[in-house]
């Protein structure tokens, strides 16, 4: 403990990279653990706010910030995944394609509606006493931030996926004065911390009795999100809630629920792109995609053989979820959701799993070690596997140069100028040029490219 006490928040800063903290990604750790309220969220930025008057020194957002430092190699000694083992997966029990067994419920989930069904089930069964997740805030309803939730209802209505910075772990200082046992949907990154927490014996993270994971490609600073305000010419203040993953068919888009009623969007590809440019400096540099801590992880599944399954009257799908059972526990859930008819199962093996996403495994689990080669500022990572060949290297190498240049303040705006689509334009013909092979994602992209752009 003396190694952590002479440590304030400043410090920190000093780690993360200064004042801009470009290694903080907001994943609300250090607010979730600081005993004074020394720390406090600014969702806007996506930074926490430090008021030196209330430290103590404690060094307790020091120690776990997952943001500097991740101890993979411990992180991986104190799992209990299942017996089987994937090079990108790691330790798990079973993998499967899945959707929910409501289909309303389905349909309004960012892929298979399967965490939804979860975590309804959890509270139906009584297994949790609540669930943590995205909620909007009450006062400026286009961000979100953490918050338990007890009803079905409102499990229902936060469905998708919400592509923006969320202090999840912030929910760690509200669970202090909770009894009981609650489930988690969080980032792989956000798992690092809470594991690491959980492993010191951390009352408060051990209320956390279930860790779903999304599986994460990248998040996207709220910049984005207000770069498609906007394209629709809309301002925060006309906005009373935001789905990530609704405008058009699946699988959706940026929809903006407006005050007067009407409802404006961008479709799903296009924001989806903007993450070149509205990427986050951590996320540039995680190496963690299938959320290798958790009891459960979600993806979208996107593979050929589904195109001609679950179609609806347009020829598009509804969704269906890649799902990685990694413990014991998170395995016996979604058995017991399963005999339940809550949700439909298919086991399917890893490479059907890595199938629907061949860019990210080669970006996130490839590049990342070029990346993090000519990071200026870098976290620590203990015990980080690295592939024995990378896959790409001058591809990851030009990318990397793409994603550092158009977080740039003048690339930001020459963006705004153009047609919305053209970020779109560059990236999917760089993949291209780059030989990745079409999958169903790029079929889809096709069709959702051309539909519902702009009302
Ligand atoms: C930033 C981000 C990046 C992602 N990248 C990928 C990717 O590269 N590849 C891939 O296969 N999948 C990715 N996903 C996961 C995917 O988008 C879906 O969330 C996942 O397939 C689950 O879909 P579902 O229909 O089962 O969940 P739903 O039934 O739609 O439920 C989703 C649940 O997650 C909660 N939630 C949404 N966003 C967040 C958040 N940011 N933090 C905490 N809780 C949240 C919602 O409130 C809801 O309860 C990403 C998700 C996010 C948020």
């Amino acid at each position: 403990m003396a190694e952590t006490t002479k440590y304030d928040f400043n410090d920190l800063t000093v780690k993360l990279g200064g004042n801009k903290m470009p290694l903080c990604n907001f994943c609300g750790t250090c607010i979730g653990l600081c005993p004074t309220g020394a720390l406090t969220p600014y969702y806007e930025s996506g930074k926490p706010v430090f008021d030196a008057s209330k430290c103590t020194r404690c060094g307790l957002c020091y120690k776990h910030c997952q943001g500097i430092r991740v101890d993979f190699a411990e992180l991986d000694n104190t799992f209990k995944g299942g017996k089987k083992y994937d090079k990108y997966i790691k330790s798990y029990n079973q993998c499967y394609l899945a959707h929910s067994g409501n289909d309303p419920v389905r349909r309004k989930g960012s892929s298979g509606g399967s965490v939804t069904t979860l975590l309804v089930y959890m509270l139906e069964k009584k297994l949790v006493d609540g669930v943590i997740i995205p909620r909007p805030k009450p006062d400026q309803k286009w961000l979100f931030r953490p918050e338990i939730v007890t009803d079905v209802k409102t499990v229902k209505a936060s469905s998708q996926s919400k592509y923006c910075l969320i202090p999840t772990n912030e929910i760690l200082n509200s669970l202090k004065d909770k009894k009981g046992k609650y489930a988690i949907v969080a980032l792989p990154c956000q798992i690092h911390s809470i594991r690491k927490l959980q492993n010191e014996g951390n009352k408060n993270a051990k209320k956390l009795e279930y860790i779903l994971a999304l599986i994460c490609g990248h998040n996207m600073e709220y910049g984005a999100t207000v770069f498609g305000m906007k394209k629709v010419n809309i301002t925060k203040e006309d906005v009373i809630d935001i789905k990530y993953r609704e405008y058009a068919d699946w699988p959706g888009g940026l929809s903006f629920h407006l005050k007067n009623g009407e409802n404006k969007g961008i479709n799903f590809f296009n924001y989806h792109y903007l993450n070149a440019v509205y990427l986050p400096n951590r996320c540039r540099l995680c190496p963690d995609y299938y959320g290798n801590y958790s009891d459960i992880s979600f993806g979208d599944s996107w593979l050929e053989r589904l195109l001609g399954r679950g179609m609806n009257e347009k020829g598009i799908p509804k969704g269906w979820s890649s799902i990685i059972a990694k413990t014991d526990k998170g395995l016996a859930l979604l058995k017991a959701a399963e005999k339940d008819k809550a949700i439909h199962l298919e086991e399917i093996e890893p490479a059907e799993v890595h199938e629907s996403f061949p860019f990210n495994i080669s970006y996130k689990l490839n590049g990342i070690f070029i990346r993090l080669k000519f990071a200026l500022k870098k976290p620590e990572y203990i015990g980080l596997e690295k592939p024995e060949k990378l896959d790409r290297y001058l591809y990851h190498f030009i990318y990397n140069i793409i994603l550092v240049s158009g977080s740039s303040k003048v690339f930001r705006f020459l963006l705004m100028l153009m047609p919305l689509n053209f970020n779109l334009f560059l990236i999917k013909n760089f993949k291209k040029l780059m030989g990745y092979k079409p999958n169903a994602r790029d079929h889809i992209l096709k069709y959702n490219e051309k539909s519902n752009i702009f009302k």
